[in-house]
């Protein structure tokens, strides 16, 4: 990291971050609620366009929905050295995850631009949609749309929680749902990916250092069971007449914990359980959870998504119900790009190389492009919730060092 935050002029990243920390907050939740395409997340992407065309950057957005800010000065957008991140958040999240990317992305363009290292070699800043998954259940949608890693007839199908499909939501924000799918030219452009993101862990608190160079994302996917018991009276119905699926489905929740903790590293959460209809004083009907499985070897992660399938079923018919489990998305181990991440522990000299459990777009992007991830600390230690927090110092400190490894992806020679 060559400069100090003092040498930082104009924008800063706490200062982006700064003006955009009345959108989308959640009063109910605490912290913010910024669903693709709500109104929140519609602002966020009009500021980030805002800034780009400030900077002179050509704006376009793709067929998926993704925004592309633009440095290229010969007109073409081949070989592109390409940074970014993601603004959607999920339900309560808290301020960096995210827009840190984003905004020092911007500011690592200014570094370049000051320090006169732009050179005529394409570099875009892009805006993922959906990297959450909060709003249409499957997580880095965006990426996932450009790679094909999901179909999109089902990705049009996908429905938020008040039944809008995702076709109808891009209509409405003015994408056509016709055109949504692989992007071949898009990743074709991408010499490499580098995106920065706010570390969700406690890596670099331990290890007292404000960046790390990202080695892996552990495997990691969601599944969705379905409970179907009866709905009736919760006065005129004995407890020995019941078919409950609610009490199968709070069974479950600790069954998952524990099956969890029999395999050494792996982490299994349910963080989302609905029932229907969802009165008071009525037994639902059917109660569906979601299951986030991770682990880093995926066979395991395959066994203990079928022990929670089992046991789904078993503590159903104990409650007179039947449970169905389905995946809803799936993201193997990745190990990013060896060379690149040499590049980068080279260039940013004392930065360590740390794994994640988190998902990320640049995962989805890793098999079709040569993808980084840079870590910022987190003293919290704590994401997708409020306390989630990154220091002034080391946000301008993470920037700095974003160009410093845009700039060594963009030297010849540098296998990028
Ligand atoms: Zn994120």
């Amino acid at each position: 990291m060559s400069d100090k935050v003092a040498a930082v002029e104009g924008d800063t990243v706490s200062g982006l971050l700064a003006e955009i920390e009345d959108i989308g907050r959640d009063p109910q939740r605490g912290g913010y609620s910024r669903p693709v395409h709500s109104s929140a997340e519609h602002e966020l992407r009009e500021w980030f366009i805002a800034h780009a065309e400030k900077r002179g950057l050509e704006v376009e957005v793709d067929r998926n929905g993704a925004i592309w800010a633009w440095h290229a000065p010969d007109g073409s957008h081949d070989d592109a050295i390409v940074t970014g991140s993601h603004l959607d958040s999920v339900p309560g999240g808290g301020a960096f995850d995210g827009p840190l990317g984003v905004a020092s992305a911007l500011v690592a363009f200014d570094v370049l631009r000051r320090r006169g290292a732009l050179g005529r070699r394409p570099l875009a800043i892009v805006v993922f949609p959906e990297e959450e998954g909060s709003r249409f259940g499957v997580a880095c949608l965006g990426s996932r749309l450009m790679t094909g890693a999901i179909d999109p007839d089902r990705a049009r199908a996908l429905t938020d929680a008040d039944g809008n499909t995702f076709a109808e939501i891009v209509a409405r924000g003015g994408l056509d749902p016709a055109h949504l799918g692989p992007d071949p030219e898009a990743l074709a452009r991408m010499a490499v990916f580098v995106e920065l993101h706010v570390e969700q862990g406690r890596g670099l608190i331990d290890l007292d250092r404000p960046v790390a160079v990202a080695s892996s994302i552990l495997g990691h996917g969601r599944w969705r069971v379905t409970i179907a018991g009866e709905g009736n009276h919760a006065g005129t119905t004995l407890m020995c007449d019941r078919r409950d699926p609610m009490v199968a489905a709070g069974r479950l929740v600790s069954r998952i914990r524990d099956l969890a903790r029999g395999h050494s590293a792996a982490r299994a959460t349910v963080g989302r359980l609905v029932p229907t209809p969802g009165g008071t004083n009525v037994i639902a009907s059917r109660v569906d959870l979601w299951v986030d499985v991770r682990h880093p070897d995926d066979t395991v992660t395959t066994v203990l998504v079928e022990q929670v399938r089992q046991a789904a079923i078993l503590l159903a018919a104990e409650e007179g119900c039947d449970a169905v489990l389905v995946e809803e998305s799936f993201s193997p181990t990745v190990d990013f790009d060896a060379g690149l991440r040499d590049v980068l522990v080279a260039t940013l000299s004392d930065a360590p190389v740390l794994g994640t459990g988190a998902g990320h777009d640049a995962g989805v992007l890793k098999d079709s492009v040569p993808t980084a991830m840079l870590f910022v600390r987190n003293p919290s230690g704590v994401s997708h919730s409020p306390s989630e927090h990154v220091e002034v110092d080391d946000a301008e400190a993470g920037a700095v060092a974003l160009a410093d490894a845009l700039s060594a992806c963009g030297r010849p020679g540098r296998g990028c």
